[in-house]
Order: C-alpha cells, then sequence, then structure tokens
C-alpha cells in the first residue's frame, strides 16, 4: 500500500507515519510545506526507513502536487495538512482560507485525476481520508448531546469555518465525481510532538519554569482529550475499514474543563519536579479576557466508528496525561529549540 499523506511533519501526521512505518507494511509520501508548525524532527525515528519518502510541497501549488501523484502513483491518500491554531485564524484568517480549503480542493482534483486512471480491484481499493475537528459542529451547552455524524455544522471561528468549507468539498468530490472519500471529525488531541502554542504543552512548559498559566475566561470551558496515538490508530482504521461516503466522528469520552486540565498537569509536576519555592503551582493560574467567539463545550459520541471499526480509546486521559507530561520533561531539547527559534510568539492562547 502506497499511501500519500500530508502534513506529516505536524503533530497528528507525525503520529500516524510513525505508526505506520513501525507498526505496518505502509510505504508513505509525507508532502508538507513546513510551515512554522512543520518540524522533520517529529518524523526523525523513522525517516531513513525505505518505506518513507518526504517531499517539501505546498498543497495549494496544484502543478506540484499533481507531479507528486504522478511520480508516487499513490493508492490512497490521507489529509491532515491544515493551518490549525484557532488564535492564528483569528489574528490572520487568510492563510486558513489558502490551505484549508483551496489546499484541500487541490488535494481533491490531484486525487480525482488518479483515482480516474485507475481500474479495477485498485481503483475500488483507492480512498481520501480528510481529517477533520468536531469544532465545525459549533459549541455545545452542558446539558446537549454530544456530537456525532448527524450533527449539523455550526462553525464560529475561521479555523472551523475554513475546515467545514473543506469537509463539505469532500463530500461533494464523493457524490458528484464519485470519488471515495471519508471525513472524519476528531476531537482534541494531546501528547507527545504537541507544538508548544496549544494548551497541554504551553501550560507544561510554564508551569515547569514556574510562570503564570494564562486561562481564558472562568477556565471552564470544556474539551474532549483524545491521546494522539489512538486518533493515528483511529485514521488507519478508518482508511482500511471505513465506508466510502461515511463519516466517523471520533473522540477519547474524556470530557475536561480547561481548568481541570491546567491543574492535573499542575499536580503532576509538583511530584515529578518537586513543589516550587512558592507552592503548589496550581496557584500560577491567572485568568485572561476570553477569545472573540470562544466555544463552549465540544464532546464526541463515538458510537458509530466503535460499533462499526471497533475502534475504541485504549489510554486514559490520566495515563495520557501523565505519559504527555514525562515526554516533555524528557525532551527539553524538542520545544525548547522551538521557543529559542522559529517559533514567532504569538499570543499565547488556551485550548482550541
Ligand atoms: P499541526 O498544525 O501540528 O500540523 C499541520 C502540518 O501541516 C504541519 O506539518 C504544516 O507544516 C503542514 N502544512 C500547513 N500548511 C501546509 C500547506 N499549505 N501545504 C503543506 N503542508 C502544510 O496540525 P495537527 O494538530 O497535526 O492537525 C492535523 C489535522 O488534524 C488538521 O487538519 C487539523 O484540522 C486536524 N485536527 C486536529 C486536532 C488537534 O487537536 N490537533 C483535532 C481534530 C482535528
Amino acid at each position: 500500500m502506497r499511501l500519500l499523506l500530508t502534513g506529516g511533519c505536524g503533530f497528528i501526521g507525525s503520529a500516524v507515519i510513525r505508526r505506520l512505518i513501525t507498526k505496518t507494511e505502509y510505504s508513505v509520501l509525507n508532502l508538507d510545506k513546513l510551515t512554522y508548525a512543520g518540524d522533520p524532527r517529529t518524523v526523525a525515528s523513522v525517516a531513513d526507513d525505505p518505506r518513507y519518502t518526504f517531499a517539501q510541497v505546498d498543497i495549494t501549488d496544484a502543478a506540484a502536487v499533481g507531479n507528486a501523484f504522478a511520480e508516487y502513483e499513490p493508492d490512497a491518500v490521507l489529509h491532515l495538512a491544515a493551518e490549525s491554531h484557532v488564535d492564528r485564524s483569528i489574528d490572520g484568517p487568510a492563510e486558513f482560507i489558502n490551505t484549508n480549503v483551496v489546499g484541500t480542493f487541490t488535494m481533491l482534483e490531484a486525487a480525482r485525476a488518479r483515482f480516474e486512471t485507475l481500474t479495477g480491484p485498485a481503483k475500488d481499493a483507492f480512498r481520501f481520508v480528510h481529517v477533520s475537528t468536531d469544532e465545525v459542529f459549533g459549541s455545545l451547552a452542558l446539558d446537549d448531546p454530544a456530537f456525532n455524524e448527524t450533527t449539523p455544522y455550526s462553525p464560529r471561528s475561521p479555523y472551523s469555518a475554513s475546515k467545514a468549507a473543506s469537509d463539505h468539498l469532500a463530500r461533494a468530490w464523493g457524490d458528484t465525481y464519485g470519488l471515495p472519500t471519508i471525513v472524519t471529525n476528531c476531537s482534541n488531541n494531546y501528547g507527545p510532538f504537541h507544538f508548544p502554542e496549544k494548551l497541554i504543552p504551553l501550560v507544561t512548559i510554564k508551569a515547569l519554569a514556574g510562570e503564570p498559566l494564562p486561562v481564558y475566561g472562568k477556565g471552564d470551558n470544556i474539551r474532549d482529550w483524545l491521546f494522539v496515538d489512538d486518533h493515528a490508530r483511529a485514521l488507519i482504521t478508518v482508511l482500511e475499514s471505513g465506508t466510502p461516503g461515511d463519516t466517523y466522528t471520533i473522540g477519547g469520552r474524556s470530557e475536561r474543563t480547561n481548568l481541570d486540565v491546567v491543574n492535573a498537569i499542575c499536580d503532576i509536576l509538583d511530584v515529578r519536579a518537586g513543589l516550587l519555592p512558592s507552592g503548589p503551582r496550581r496557584n500560577l493560574v491567572t485568568y485572561v479576557t476570553d477569545r472573540p467567539g470562544h466555544d463552549h463545550r465540544y464532546a464526541i459520541d463515538a458510537s458509530h466508528i466503535e460499533a462499526e471499526l471497533g475502534w475504541t480509546p485504549s489510554v486514559t486521559f490520566e495515563s495520557g496525561l501523565a505519559t504527555t507530561v514525562e515526554w516533555y520533561l524528557a525532551h527539553r531539547d524538542w520545544w525548547q529549540a522551538i521557543l529559542d527559534g522559529n517559533y514567532q510568539g504569538q499570543r499565547l492562547g488556551t485550548a482550541s
């Protein structure tokens, strides 16, 4: 199986590639532009494997994408490349429209051209899996049922609106051109190699240093957390066994308020790194003005992928968070280089 994967130097794409190379027989072509969020060190552990190939390509560049398809002749596509940080989408939405909407269109057109050259079992087996977010569904009230595959779209940020547009394109290419597209909508991921502007790594790094911990509003926004390796396993399951035209919502059944998450990180660090002279790290929390349009709650009902494809999360939030904090303690070189180097130091936010 020759898989063309986009965004493989990012947080989730790199977890998928590490899994594909170490646990499967797949060959992978990783198309990544290497934006501020793309870091080849995330795939360094598998980069020398002959089944892994990298090409620095902007997915909005139709000629470069077309060449990659023509040369690699993929059997399937797993599309993750995106601008992914909500705060950045508020400060500068243009890049989100370009990469997430125009880039997805470019990928769909290239995949369609490839699909139309195929015949027989290769055509039957071809898949285009489009990786999206639960943020397209908008915001839940506390007593609302969790999002599932039938929840109407209601995106509220430039990021989620651009992802919603890309989901519609993927489904339209399925209905109109017969391209075997599958859409996944996942909840918030966490784990190793998460870029240090996102809530869990940001708080871990700041709490370790004894710095103030910025929390939006009252810290009562709720996210449904999924360990990134469980998401990687879900995406491979969907690629192999998902039904073309279908949607799978993926989540960890681990709803936590942002304040719960921050406090849990503080407690782990107090034990692992010792108390600060000023006392427990929970005291470092400082509440900052909420961002505009901040969705209150996300939650995923993952019954469909659990029942149809037999996927379930394997990691509880408590053990996954402990593993993650431990990883950041052991890999200071990775995140320190980002903080010292190409990280642009934009407004440091909380969970998206
Ligand atoms: P990320 O920001 O860590 O990585 C994105 C990757 O895409 C980077 O390697 C970047 O260089 C690359 N990229 C960006 N623009 C590109 C372009 N124009 N051409 C080629 N490559 C480009 O993102 P992530 O957290 O790994 O998210 C991956 C996907 O999963 C995204 O589509 C995102 O919307 C979705 N998602 C993320 C989460 C989450 O919690 N992180 C949850 C649900 C869905």
